[in-house]
């Protein structure tokens, strides 16, 4: 091979799991370079919550809560997938706080432990009072110089209009409109705003939040360490000598470009979320490439990289599961996290009936969503039905509560139904407009009462999380009564696939008998996660992304 570079590790991929594996390295000696597909750095990651899910952490102890990893060991065991080697979960529990541990001590990223529920929270190990999620604090983008611009836009589901940036904390402000909420937003679009030397050439928020604020730091610390990201520069195939990957062809200013990996190469270039052929063969419970959350950048090169040289693969079927909407013209579906639990709405199928807890975690209710699908052919799409209260109260995917229908964009307003029955909101969604009367009125019954009988809505720790507390005796229940009566079409979707490359316990990629392939290692979505099918709780796509990428790097760099 004419290489054409030199490096001691080659991370592929620019999201949470990549940049902390290449920092890792760098701060243990190595030269590390990083490739990014995308003109934009951050992927999914940069677009999420950025949370990360840690049991055991010293932020957690701070606030009080002494957890048990071997109780965090035995949740997650419980309800990951059996074809998952058990010492892969066991890495990922021990190894998680430590992890986070490094992150504070070598980047400006501050993760604050929440009281924020499993998502399982009553199983054996399930933590009900929460502190396992993590969340970053906000991160001053001034520091990221010219590269603030490149770095992707949160998703529209976690910024306002677009573009204005929010903490968690500011996210139940708003939400309630509590004290200081006017003020508060007043503040950050003013700042926003008048931010000239941006505001002509961006609609980036420098007050990063979420997985911007994650990101950020992560990326401002890799450019104090001296590590290159490279921009537009798609990793095409690993390279191997004698079953062990010694570099890998890119493509750079539209040639091949080949670059030596003296210690190896991590893999981190997400799923194949956008790759509809890929989702067909594999995945064809979750088989809307366009319903995705991902962003349009992963499409599962790396994984059929890594299965060219000799790499087996695992659970290939399964996603990380959710409801999203989808306003036509968009490049990405619309994760609902909050709005299913909130009193007021309901979410049908096409027949006009309920048919799961609506207030159960996004991947519960997008699995549940995706397993009706198949069986029945009514919930692709279903309808979330919202009366005028909620829609004055609280936000839907796309309406936010003080925004009138006439101000909304065509494309929203394409997708909107309205009516001022029942019955007339039925017949513009295509539903029976008798069924939908009975279901809405059964509905109204219980809810009235704060009862869910038929799928007890409320009842769980994680239920109550996103209902409105002041909302009682059930912060998630109360009948649809006042007209007009919207509904908004909603998807079972995903926010990322997440079968992969096999690995073991240190990160290597392994073959279908376990051995691992020298100077290969996968993270992130690029691996089958230790999840298996399951979702345990917010932030455990992140957490062991971050956690393997900081295993993988200190395993090919010897540290101890
Ligand atoms: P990514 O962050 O997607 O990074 C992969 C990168 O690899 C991309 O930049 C891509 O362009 C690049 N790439 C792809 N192919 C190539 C190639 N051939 N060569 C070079 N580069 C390539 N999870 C949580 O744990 N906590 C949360 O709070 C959370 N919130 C979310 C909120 C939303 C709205 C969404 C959509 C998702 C959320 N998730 C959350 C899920 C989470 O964002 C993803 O699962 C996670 O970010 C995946 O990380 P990754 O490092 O594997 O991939």
């Amino acid at each position: 091979m004419n290489w054409q570079m030199e490096v001691d590790v080659v991370v592929v991929g620019s999201g949470a799991g990549g940049m902390l594996s290449a920092l890792v390295a760098a701060k243990n000696h190595a030269q590390v370079l990083v490739v990014e597909k995308d003109k934009l750095w951050g992927g999914t990651s940069a677009t999420s919550g950025g949370g990360i899910w840690i049991p055991g952490s010293d932020q957690a102890k701070a606030l009080g809560f002494e957890d048990n990893l071997d109780d965090a060991f035995k949740y997650v065991r419980a309800l990951s997938a059996d074809n998952v080697p058990d010492e892969n979960i066991r890495a990922y529990v021990e190894n998680a706080a430590p992890m986070l541990r490094w992150v504070t001590a070598n980047t400006g990223v501050t993760y604050t432990s929440q009281p924020y529920p499993d998502y399982h929270a009553e199983n054996p190990g399930g933590s009900v009072t929460g502190y396992r999620t993590h969340l970053p604090e906000m991160f001053d983008g001034t520091l990221l110089g010219n590269d603030l611009k490149t770095q992707r836009l949160p998703s529209p589901a976690a910024s306002l209009f677009g573009y204005l940036n929010w903490t968690f904390a500011e996210t139940y402000q708003l939400l309630y409109r509590g004290p200081g909420w006017l003020t508060g937003l007043a503040k950050n679009m003013a700042k926003y705003w008048l931010d000239w030397p941006l505001r002509f050439t961006s609609r980036k928020d420098r007050r990063l939040t979420l997985g911007n604020a994650l990101t950020g730091g992560l990326r401002v610390a890799l450019n104090e360490a001296g590590v290159p990201v490279w921009l537009k520069t798609p990793m095409q195939e690993l390279v191997t000598e004698n079953g062990r990957v010694v570099g890998l062809v890119v493509e750079k200013d539209g040639k091949p470009f080949a670059i030596r990996a003296r210690k190896g190469v991590v893999l981190a270039a997400g799923g194949f979320d956008k790759n509809q052929q890929m989702r067909d063969a594999n995945a064809p419970l979750y088989n809307k490439a366009w319903a995705s959350g991902g962003v349009t950048s992963n499409t599962g090169d790396a994984i059929r990289a890594g299965q060219a040289v000799g790499a087996g693969t695992m659970n290939m079927h399964s996603a990380w599961a959710a409801p999203v909407f989808y306003v036509p013209g968009e490049d990405r579906g619309r994760l609902c996290t909050i709005e299913r639990a909130l009193p007021g709405c309901i979410m049908v199928n096409q027949k006009g009936q309920r048919y799961l807890n609506e207030a159960a975690s996004y991947h519960v209710v997008g699995q549940q969503m995706a397993r009706r699908q198949r069986e029945f052919g009514d919930a692709s799409p279903s309808w979330m039905v919202f009366d005028h209260k909620y829609r004055h109260q609280f936000p839907m995917g796309p309406l936010l509560p003080l925004v009138p229908d006439w101000l909304q964009s065509g494309a929203v307003k394409s997708i909107l139904k309205k009516g001022r029955t029942i019955g007339e909101l039925a017949k513009a969604m295509g539903v029976d407009p008798a069924a939908l009367e009975l279901q809405v009125t059964r509905f109204n019954a219980g809810a009235a009462k704060g009862e869910d009988p038929e799928f007890h809505r409320g009842e769980a720790a994680y239920d109550k999380m996103y209902g409105d507390y002041r909302h009682q005796p059930n912060p998630c229940l109360r009948p649809l009564t006042e007209g007009p009566f919207y509904a908004l079409p909603i998807y079972p979707g995903d926010i990322g696939t997440n079968g992969g490359l096999r690995t073991n316990a240190r990160a290597q990629v392994v073959d279908d008998a376990g051995q691992p392939i020298a100077g290969l290692y996968a993270v992130g979505n690029n691996a089958a996660s230790a999840m298996g099918e399951s979702y345990p709780g917010a932030g455990v796509t992140i957490g062991p992304a971050m956690t393997f990428g900081y295993v993988a790097a200190r395993e090919l760099t010897g540290a101890n």
